[in-house]
This record gives C-alpha cells, sequence and structure tokens, in this order.
C-alpha cells in the first residue's frame, strides 16, 4: 500500500478545494466548471479573454463617439425553464412561490430596480447599470406546446455533489441519470434546483452556472462544444427565492441566481479568480469593476475593504457587485460594462436565446429597407438596399429557427448589397437587421428553397 500516493492525493485535494469547505458553504461552482471546459478547450481562456476584450473595445468606440452606451432601445427577454428535482418531496420539491420569487428578483436586479440599489455607494452610483434584460417562465415547451415553464421530477439521488469540498456532478443534467435534460439550451435558459449539500454534512454548493462557449464563430478551428446541452445554472434548492425559510442564513435574498445568471451570461467574478498572492494582478476584464485580490465575503460597511490600489483612480473594493461573494447584505449592481458584455454575449454567443424586443425609435424614422429576392434559391445572392439619412453602416445577421447565429455581415446603406447564403440549406431563417449600436432595426423572415 503506498501512503504516498495517498498523502500526495490529499495536498492536491487541499489545494483545489479549500478545507473551510466542509463547515461553509461554498458560494459557486463556476472555476470548476471552466476547469471542466479546459479539459475539452484547452484555449478557453483565450477565448473569452478575447471574447472580454472585444466587448470592452466595442464600449470604448461607442463611448468616445459620445453614442449611447449599452446603446439599443432592446429589450431582451428570456424563455427559462426550472427543473426542479426532488428525492425528499417536502423541501426539496420546491413551491412555486419561491421560482416566482426567484424571476422577480432576477428581474428587479437586472432592471436595477431592487431597493437594495440604496447600498450603492455614491462613488458607484453612476456606473450601476440598468441592463434591460427580463427573465419569463417558458409559456411552451420545445415542441411547442403549452407549459408552465417548470419540470418535476423525482430523483433516487440524495445529492449530486460528490465530495465535502464542493465537487458535484453533473447528473442532474441528464435523465438517465437521476436529472432531467435540458430543453434545447439554444433557447431557452435551463435553471436547476436540487440538492447539492457535501455528502453527510450540514454544508453545501449553492449553485454554480456554465459560461458562454461553443459560439458558432469560435475561432481556432474548435468545433462546437458538446457541454453546450450542460448550459445553464444549478441552484441548491434552499436557497431559490426571496426570504425562503429554508434558506441558510446568509443566503435569503436570492442573490445566488442573479451572480450564476451572471455567470451564465459571460461574466467572472470581480476578483479575477486570482490568489491572495497574485491577486491584483488578475482581473475580470471589465473596467469599471475596481481590481479586488481576492473575494470579499461582506461589506463590513464601517471599514470596507480596498484590497488593491490601483496607480490610477484608486476605487475600493466592490462589494456591491453581484459577481462579488459578499451577497446577501451587499449586493445590489451590475456595472455599465457587465451590463454591455452580457448583452454582448446574447447578440453574439447565445443569440437564439432571447426575444427581443423592438421599441420605436426615432432613430429609424427615415430608414426604409429591402430585401430581395424572398424565397430565395441556391445561387442567388440575397440584396438588400437599407435607405438612411444619417447611418452609414448596418450588421446583417441570418439565424436559424433554432436560434443559431449562422452569418453575420457589415453592410452599406444607400447602396444594393449582396449577402452569400451559400452553405446555408433550404430552410426557414430569420434575417436581423441593427445598427452598429445593435439596435434592431428589423427582423424579416426568409425562405430557401
Ligand atoms: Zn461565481
Amino acid at each position: 500500500m503506498c501512503m504516498k500516493k495517498y498523502f500526495v492525493c490529499f495536498i492536491v485535494l487541499l489545494c483545489v478545494f479549500p478545507l473551510k469547505a466542509q463547515t461553509n458553504p461554498e458560494p459557486c461552482g463556476y472555476m470548476q466548471e471552466v476547469e471542466k471546459i479546459l479539459k475539452k478547450q484547452p484555449n478557453f481562456l483565450t477565448w473569452q479573454n478575447a471574447m472580454i476584450q472585444s466587448a470592452m473595445s466595442e464600449y470604448a468606440d461607442l463611448q468616445s463617439a459620445k453614442r449611447r452606451i449599452v446603446a439599443d432601445t432592446l429589450f431582451y427577454q428570456i424563455p427559462v425553464v426550472f427543473h426542479v428535482l426532488y428525492n425528499d418531496s417536502l423541501n426539496e420539491n420546491i413551491n412555486i412561490s419561491y421560482i416566482y420569487s426567484q424571476l422577480e428578483e432576477l428581474n428587479l436586479a437586472f432592471r436595477k430596480m431592487t431597493a437594495d440599489t440604496q447600498r450603492i455607494r455614491p462613488v458607484f452610483k453612476d456606473i450601476a447599470a440598468d441592463v434591460r434584460i427580463q427573465f419569463v417562465l417558458a409559456n411552451k415547451d420545445p415542441d411547442g406546446n403549452p407549459t408552465t415553464g417548470i419540470t418535476r421530477t423525482y430523483t433516487t439521488k440524495t445529492t449530486f455533489a460528490t465530495n465535502i469540498y464542493g465537487a458535484y456532478n453533473d447528473d442532474m443534467k441528464y435523465t438517465g441519470r437521476g436529472g432531467k435534460s435540458a430543453w434545447n439550451p439554444t433557447r431557452y435558459l435551463n435553471i436547476w434546483t436540487c440538492n447539492m449539500r457535501f455528502p453527510n454534512q450540514v454544508s453545501m454548493t449553492l449553485g454554480f452556472a456554465t459560461p458562454p462557449t461553443g459560439a458558432p464563430n469560435w475561432w481556432g478551428n474548435v468545433t462546437k462544444d458538446s457541454t453546450d446541452i450542460e448550459s445553464g445554472v444549478v441552484l441548491h434548492y434552499s436557497i431559490v427565492g426571496r426570504d425562503n425559510p429554508l434558506a441558510i442564513s446568509n443566503n435569503v435574498e436570492g442573490k445566488t441566481a442573479i451572480h450564476e445568471v451572471g455567470h451564465y451570461l459571460g461574466l467572472r467574478h470581480v476578483w479575477g479568480d486570482g490568489n491572495t498572492q497574485t491577486g491584483c494582478t488578475v482581473d475580470d476584464g471589465i473596467f469599471d469593476t475596481p481590481n479586488s485580490r481576492t473575494r470579499n465575503y461582506s461589506c463590513n460597511k464601517t471599514s470596507p475593504p480596498n484590497s488593491c490600489i490601483d496607480a490610477v483612480n484608486d476605487l475600493p473594493d466592490q462589494t456591491e457587485n453581484y459577481m462579488d461573494y459578499s451577497l446577501d447584505g451587499c449586493a445590489a449592481m451590475f456595472t455599465k460594462q457587465q451590463a454591455y458584455l452580457m448583452r454582448y454575449v446574447l447578440n453574439n454567443f447565445r443569440t437564439g436565446l432571447p426575444y427581443r424586443e423592438i421599441t420605436h425609435d426615432t432613430v429609424f424614422d427615415n430608414t426604409s429597407i429591402e430585401m430581395y429576392p424572398n424565397p430565395l434559391r441556391h445561387g442567388q445572392d440575397l440584396k438588400l438596399q437599407i435607405s438612411s439619412p444619417d447611418k452609414k453602416q448596418f450588421t446583417v445577421q441570418i439565424i436559424d429557427i433554432s436560434g443559431k447565429q449562422l452569418l453575420r455581415q457589415t453592410v452599406n446603406s444607400n447602396t444594393v448589397e449582396a449577402v452569400s447564403i451559400s452553405g446555408l440549406a433550404n430552410s426557414v431563417y430569420f434575417v436581423i437587421i441593427s445598427d452598429t449600436d445593435n439596435r434592431v432595426l428589423e427582423r424579416k423572415k426568409l425562405l430557401i428553397l
């Protein structure tokens, strides 16, 4: 028996999963999700950094051009399905009222309408954002049948956690493994609620979410990430909703779901997931979240932390941010740049997910579109003529009926532009035409014969 081997394993486990997790809940399994993706896609962090940088550079361009930031008139409405998994029907088969109250908390947070915004210190008030993303229970299932947007499934599994250090499996996402398989993850935000308690312990992992991957235009010849069927958010059953009487004392505000949806829409933790030594050199890529050395578990109102001194415009740790660990009692905001990134993810990577509501914008009053021929036959190009007195360029996206973006092209206005559809199968598509600020001008159906 090689004791040395076990000792090494023990040390490795200590490094990966801190011992404190035995007695304290693990707030978020985000880094475990990242580790899983890295095993399949070693370039994931490079891609993620480039994606965030691209969004931030777009944001900076818009700002320098003095255009409106988060510059469109779209509200995004994301259909959500809750998959409730229960072994203990009394507690884990959660009451619908907690699901309703969780959705309400999500919606208030993403509209900056929660009363908790009074927690935001003056230094951050101006950068707190109305993200203008809303969440609704799906009213049609993937087959088009009416639904409540909630599934309830008995499971023989008493927990989906696998050790006392915060690890878990993904069985909750597979019907054949004691869970419930996702509804089409390109069309729904799947949220599983289940038992995540560490085996034979009182603590648990509160939640986790999958970051965006596998975008159609993922570069480097990396194929679509098969983990997409695991895409979504998982919540420990007792912290769903606000004032859930089963929740542990520090998790009664329903903030975990907000934090996890932030990850799902591309946000990283505000401290950048560095350790206490390297923390001030590791950032989340977002400029308006001040650098912080490590996670904060509270906001310490009498002595607020400022764990990294920034060379320019030194600001305290933004413990009000939903992407820190200081959730209950502190968290109350996403920043403008975080909001921009989440909307960027919806426009570029999770494109089929939201319903985009076009609110009338006078900026398009003098704009008209001609698109022809429709139906379109192979060998023909789609022709677009956008007449606009003040806008030189527009973006054309073609998405399929499952919502996947198949083509994205910039076209000039006031001329006839050709869009090549070679490579698209005979089917029905949607053509989305937006301006360079992502304001949707038109969404037209296109038939390719
Ligand atoms: Zn997290």
